[in-house]
Order: structure tokens, then sequence, then C-alpha cells
């Protein structure tokens, strides 16, 4: 990729993951000359596709979008530069040990019909449940879009903002406060407790209350991160889950597509080693091999931590702020298993070599106290002996992935804790933890075991090194209630700014937080706007 012969910019970028490309795109429409450093051989962080094995793409770490903005795909025009969303209808999959399975999905009389398998009761109560989601997703979602107010620092535009958007959802708020507020706080447990009686209905849905969260669904602020994962919309279609054509890389190339277009220099393979601070300000970064880039504002797409605590001197930064950085915590227990495949699996529950089951994503997690037990054996320090799976097949709807009549898979499984007290390394342990995840899957499907080709287990120190997340922190530090909303990242400075002048935070380490969303890039650029032509 190409620079700016002099190393002069408007604006520098730190890390060219989803959000720091949205935060330059956006900057780059506005008129301001932009460049992005990224570490690693391509952009995209955590949504990238990479070709591991010849002829088989693998979205590497995430794999599923809804939460992208679709504002976003409109401003930057993404669709011309090869967005493009695939609907998943079934969206979900789930085969018991007892031979019987479950299919959801936008699809509302099989939704009934699969759940009358389990309890009529529940089936009837289902639509009233994704009903209660779905308004109260259309209260907090617009939050999502807001900056937050720094308390303390309350502006008049903030009491407008908040105010006006009080008043004008105030029945809302009113109708739905009960419900609302037990999502924010509550588990995910009492909340699927409180709509159904099926265990088989509850662990399906439980499965998202846990993601990358180390917590069991029984834990207080679980219900909130299984809200962060019904929001979003695929093509229109509020709470569906699609893939990305191509994966998500076809998500972050079509942005920097986008950005390169908008004059953006992208560079990649170039780790910035250090943001330079001038009488409190930042003057720009000193990238790979000591290059000094000078630019008005930096905006940092990597985590917090990796912000204050690698790339400044102690010295440019508040104790006092500094005292806050310390205490986000990113504990994760997410373990990714990236597979190839030589046909898809025959599973026992729903027999045949292609259908609606192989369509969406496929939950193994028999039960709430299969989960209870798996994130038991992590807070012990060990991975799961019995984890939780959930595994998409991006091939089956999306022939650009794998050669013909061969399949790529992703498996995202809890619980693998990032610290082991087993006495051994997750080098020592991965591939063991890799083919207990293969065995459980081929108790379901007796031909998996053989129709792998190849695998990657990716563990949360894996996630460390390769994309520098800290803890292997998939949201940047935990969505738990006390590192949310005006929290986030720290008290007093959740809207983007830094006691750094000229040094933004635009990644999922900000408001509202991690998942392919693009909002913390998207609400940054807007502060950085509002500022640039005072700094
Ligand atoms: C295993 C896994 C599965 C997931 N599944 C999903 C999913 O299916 N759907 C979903 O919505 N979300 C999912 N997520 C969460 C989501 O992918 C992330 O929250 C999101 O992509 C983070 O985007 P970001 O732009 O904020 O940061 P990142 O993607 O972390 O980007 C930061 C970038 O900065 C770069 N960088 C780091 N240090 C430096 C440096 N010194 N100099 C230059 N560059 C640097 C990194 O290489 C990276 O490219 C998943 C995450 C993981 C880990």
């Amino acid at each position: 990729m190409t620079g700016n012969k002099l190393g002069v910019y408007d604006a520098i970028v730190v890390g060219g993951g989803h959000n720091g490309l949205v935060t330059a795109g956006y900057l780059a429409k506005s008129g301001l000359k932009v460049a992005v450093f990224e570490a690693r051989h391509t952009v995209g962080g955590c949504a990238v596709t990479e070709e591991l094995w010849p002829g088989f793409k693998i979205s590497r770490l995430s794999y599923v979008n809804s939460l992208f903005r679709p504002e976003i795909v409109a401003d930057l025009k993404l669709k011309n530069f090869g967005f493009e969303m695939l609907p998943r209808d079934p969206s979900s999959f789930t085969p018991f040990p007892d031979g019987r399975y479950m299919l959801l999905g936008p699809d509302k009389k099989m939704c009934l019909e699969q759940i009358s398998k389990f309890s009529k009761k529940d089936a009837e109560n289902y639509p009233r449940y994704e009903e209660m989601l779905s308004e109260i997703s259309e209260i907090l979602e617009p939050m999502m879009a807001m900056v937050p107010p720094n308390i303390g620092k309350l502006s008049f535009s903030d009491f407008m903002t908040y105010g006006k958007f009080g008043f004008k959802n105030r029945h809302k708020i009113k109708e739905n406060w009960g419900d609302m507020f037990r999502l924010l706080t509550g588990s995910a447990t009492d909340l699927l407790n409180d709509w159904f009686e099926s265990d088989e209905l509850k662990s399906t849905l439980a499965t998202d209350a846990v993601i990358g969260a180390n917590a069991s669904p029984s834990m207080p602020g679980t219900a909130y991160v299984l809200f962060h994962h019904v929001m979003g919309e695929c093509n229109g279609v509020r709470g569906v889950w699609g893939y990305m054509r191509g994966g998500m890389g076809g998500l972050t190339q079509s942005i920097a597509k986008s950005c390169q277009a908008l004059g953006v220099d992208v560079f990649t393979d170039t780790p910035v080693q250090k943001i330079m601070v001038k009488d409190g300000k930042a003057v720009g970064v000193i990238a790979k091999g000591g290059r000094e880039y000078q630019a008005k504002v930096v905006a940092s797409g990597v985590d917090p931590n990796v912000t204050f605590n690698k790339m400044m001197d102690e010295h440019d930064v508040p104790a006092e702020f500094m005292r806050n950085v310390r205490r986000i915590n990113y504990d994760s227990a997410s373990v990714k298993i990236n597979l190839a495949l030589s046909e898809l699996p025959n599973f026992t529950a729903c027999p045949g070599m292609f259908g609606p089951q192989h369509r969406g994503t496929i939950h193994i997690c028999p039960s709430t106290q299969y989960i209870e037990e798996a994130y038991a054996d992590s807070i012990t320090g060990r991975p799961s002996r019995n984890p939780i799976l959930e595994a998409t097949i991006p091939s089956s709807i999306d022939d650009t992935l794998a050669p013909k009549g061969q399949h790529v898979m992703n498996i995202f499984t809890q619980y693998g804790p990032y610290s082991l007290k087993t006495g051994t390394t997750w080098e020592q342990e991965k591939e063991a933890y890799g083919k207990r995840c293969i065995d459980i899957m081929n108790e379901y499907a007796p031909n998996f075991k053989k129709s792998i080709l190849h695998m990657e287990v990716l563990t949360p120190p894996d996630m460390e090194r390769e994309w520098n997340l800290t803890g292997g922190s998939l949201f940047h530090g935990r969505l738990t209630l006390d590192q949310m909303f005006n929290m986030r990242p720290v008290p007093g400075y959740a809207d983007y700014r830094t006691p750094v002048k000229g040094l933004y935070m635009c990644a999922s380490g900000t408001h509202p937080g991690g998942g392919v969303m693009g909002t913390p890039g998207l609400n940054a650029s807007k502060v950085i706007l509002k500022d640039f032509s005072r700094l």
C-alpha cells in the first residue's frame, strides 16, 4: 500500500480492525488526510478471511454478522466494494443426545412446530419473548449510536440529547422498564426461566449469554450478553444473523476498499510502536523500523491496555486515569477451532448430507446443567472437559469458501480460560482440547471425525499473541454493567476522548463494546470531527 512521502497526516488510526477502518473512512469522507497502520499482514482485525489451507478460506475469529450498522454500509457505499450479507434460514440447529433436534429461525411457523416438539407452552410464548426483545432493542439500539455523557462533566448538549431521547421514548420505557432492567442487570437463567419451561430451548438460547464472557448463564449480567447478541439485523430483518460473502474478511475488505477510494493510506505489516506526545498533545506515531509519522489526531483502534500501557510513556498519561485503565477486566475464555472438511456432517438426529441442519449455527449444549458444568471447569483454571460448541458451516451457502463438495467449519467454543491452573500450558493442552471438541461433535454426527482435512485451534493466548487482544478478550474488555456505557473504557472518558489532547479511542473497548458493529468507530469519528478545528 502506498504512503504519504512526508509522513504527515491530519489523522492516524492505529490498528486496521473494522472499527479503525470505519473511523478512517468517515474522517476521509469529511476531507481529512488519513493513514491506517495495521500490525498484521492484512486489515480486518478479528473480522478477517484467510486462506489457511489451499482453497479453504477461513473466518479465523469472528464468523457471523448481524450487529454491523446499516448506516455505515450506506454512508461508506460498502455494497459497491463487495459487502454482501447472506441470510441464514434456519438460524440454528440443536441436536440432543436422545435423538431429537430443534431448528430455530426467522420462519415463525417453523419455530412454532419445532418448539412444540418440546413444549407447547414455550411454542406459544416464543413469539412474545422475541417481541419483548425486539421492543427493548428499539429503545436501546439508538442509545448505542449516542455518545455517552461523562458523569460530572454533563454538557448542555448531553442534557438535550438524552432529554429528547427520554421524552420521545417515555411510553415505551415505562411499559418495558421491568423487562429492560432485568435484561441489563440480571442473569440469563432467570430471564429464560421466566419465559420457558423446556430445558432444550433454554440451553439453546443461553449460549448467546456466555459468549466471550467467562461467566455461567446463572450469573447476573449474562442477560445483557444475551441481549447484545440479539440486536442487529440482516438485510433489514431484525434479530437475524447472516454470513458475509467471502467470510468476515468480505466485510472488512469492503471498508478498506472504500477507505482507499476516499484517499486513505492503509499500511499493513506496520505495527505502531509508540504514540508520540508533545506538551500534553498527541502528535503522531512511531511505526515499525522507528519511522515517525505526524498527525493532528491519533485514533487508537486497539484496546485500552495496549494503547496506554504498551504504546505510551507513563508520564504522558495522568496517574488516576492509568489506575482506571489497569482495572479493566479482560477476562475471556473463548477458544476458536477452524476446520476444513471433506464432507458435511451427517447428524444422527437429522440425517442427510445437505439440509437446513447445515445452514445455521449448530449448537452442542444438551442442557443448561451442561453449560454450568462446562463453566465450573473453567473457574478451577482448566479447559472445560465438555465444552459448549457453536459450529457454523458458511460454505453450505457460500460457494466461494471451499473447493467444490468440500467445506469450512468454524467451531466457537466456551470455556477455555486464558490462565490455566493445570500445571500445563495451552501449547500442551490445545491439541487435546481440539480433539475433545471433535469427539463431542462426532457423537452427534458419526462421519465427522473422518471428514476433517485440516484443523487450527486458537486459544486466548494465541489471540493475544497474534491480534494483540489483551487476555484474548474478544470485546476489548468484558461486557458487564460495570464496564458499559459511561464506564467504558473508564469513568469520565466515555466520549472517545482521552486525557491526552488529540488522542481518541475508537474500537471495541469504548461504548457500545465488542462485536462487529462499527458503532465505536462511527461515534468516535463524529467526536473527532467536532473537535478537529480546535486542535
Ligand atoms: C473468536 C472470536 C469470535 C468472534 N465472533 C464474532 C461473531 O461471529 N460476530 C461478531 O459480531 N463478533 C464476533 N467477535 C467479536 C468481534 O470480532 C470483535 O469484537 C471485533 O471484531 C473487534 O473489532 P475492533 O475493530 O474493535 O478491534 P480488532 O478487530 O481487535 O482490531 C484491532 C486491530 O489492531 C491491530 N493492532 C494491534 N496492535 C497493533 C499495533 N501495535 N499497531 C498496529 N496495529 C495493531 C490488530 O492486529 C487488529 O487488526 C468474535 C471475536 C473473536 C475473538
